[in-house]
């Protein structure tokens, strides 16, 4: 049996099922028919070997898991006009054919072997070739890319944020809805090759099929195009999509959001989004790589002495210890504070430098114990830069 013939037969009806029957099920109902009309049962009745014939067939292809979903696709694309001229070549493309999601030639290609296409397969199945063909004049053809930027507050892009963007980018037409035709009117049948959308050359024995070129294969012609696409069924206009941005994304990267560019035609994929992300200044914090960097002002005698201090986040704030005798200038870092690394791989870290705040204004009894530390204080600061510049270091 060829499999070409699945498409002229109802396995599930052979046997008395559903079509979601299990394969416990089908497996019953077989065994019964096979018993009811086994010809040697049925030594009278000469149709009982043709039905005893089409129950194995139908058991054979539907107890194979791999064979029934075959069948399976087929018989649902029949079933949605996407085979078109399959059931009978010369009635022309379904309207909205277009928008399968099987590439049938691969489909074909599956069901009818490799050399299904050849010349056998044309001759055997000459209307049927077409549709393969038709659909590969049509092409699915994956959808556009398209580019959007947004800008983001600081906070936001740390914490990972849902967009609303604007985007404009080729839709289906809302005025034809794709069908490409003046509303109220219809394409009109090809005149050139009747709706087949291909033209068949017989040479010999064998007939051979190439797409239309009066209309590239669509079997139909539109003499009246819709005004707002101009007969192509696509439409540039704005949409808006939601997109989610992941956590920590950075000033200047751009993120791609797979399947959210423009819809595909005849069947194919849609194309990604690209969204440049732009990211607002922080008033304090600032990004490097994955750690978030800050000044944080300390008293000299929280710098001198040492203290814990506390310090605010974006998520929360923070205990510092400010080791005694820390610099003014030195960079402390808090582990796992910072942004969250891309693929979710923890966080970097925060990095907090310490900056010494001297006091604009003294009390008396202040200065008063000031001077006395300076009295106290023989360290000097500048030795360093001595040797290395000209003139003493002085006090
Ligand atoms: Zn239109
Ligand atoms: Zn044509």
């Amino acid at each position: 049996m060829s499999q070409a013939d699945w498409l002229e037969k109802d396995f599930y009806a052979a046997l008395g099922v559903p079509a979601d029957a299990s394969a416990d099920d089908i497996r019953k109902a077989y065994r019964t028919l096979a018993r009811e009309n086994h010809p040697d049962a049925n030594p009278d009745d000469p149709r009982a070997e043709e039905r005893f014939k089409a129950i194995s067939e139908a058991y054979g292809i539907l107890s194979d898991p791999a064979k029934r979903k075959e069948y399976d696709q087929i018989r649902q694309l029949a079933a949605s006009g996407g085979l078109g001229g399959f059931r009978g070549f010369g009635q022309g493309r379904a309207p909205g054919g277009a928008g399968q999601a099987f590439d049938l030639n691969d489909l074909l290609g599956n069901l009818f072997g490799e050399q299904g296409a050849g010349q056998g397969f044309g001759q055997t199945f000459g209307g049927q070739g077409a549709a393969g063909a038709r659909r590969r004049a049509g092409g699915a053809r994956r959808g556009d890319d398209l580019n959007a930027e947004v800008t983001l507050s600081f906070e936001d892009a740390l914490a990972g944020v849902t967009v609303t963007l604007r985007l404009t980018g080729s839709a289906v037409c809302s005025t034809c809805r794709g069908v490409g035709a003046r509303p109220g009117t219809m394409p009109e049948r090809c005149p050139r090759c009747s709706g087949a959308g291909v033209i068949n050359e017989n040479q010999g024995m064998f007939s051979f099929s190439q797409p239309c070129p009066q209309c590239a294969g669509r079997g139909e012609v539109i003499t009246d195009p819709c005004p707002t696409c101009a007969g192509s069924g696509v439409e540039e206009r704005p949409r808006t999509i939601k997109a989610r941005l992941p956590s920590g994304v950075a000033d200047g990267q751009t993120v791609r959001l797979k399947g959210k560019g423009s819809p595909g035609q005849g069947g194919g994929k849609p194309g990604d989004l690209f969204v440049k992300v732009h990211v607002d200044e922080h008033p304090v914090l600032r990004r490097r790589g994955d750690d978030l960097a800050m000044t944080v002002p300390v008293t000299f005698a929280e710098a001198a002495l040492g203290a814990n201090i506390t310090v605010p986040t974006v998520e929360g704030s923070v205990t510092l210890k400010v080791p005694a005798g820390t610099e003014s200038g030195r960079t402390l870092r808090v582990r796992g504070r910072g942004a969250p690394r891309s693929g979710g791989k923890g966080h970097g870290d925060l990095l907090v430098t310490v900056q010494v705040a001297v006091p604009a204004k003294l009390t008396k009894t202040q200065q008063k114990l000031v001077e006395d530390f300076a009295a106290m204080d023989d360290s000097n600061p500048r030795a360093h830069l001595e040797g290395l510049l000209a003139g003493g270091g002085a006090r």
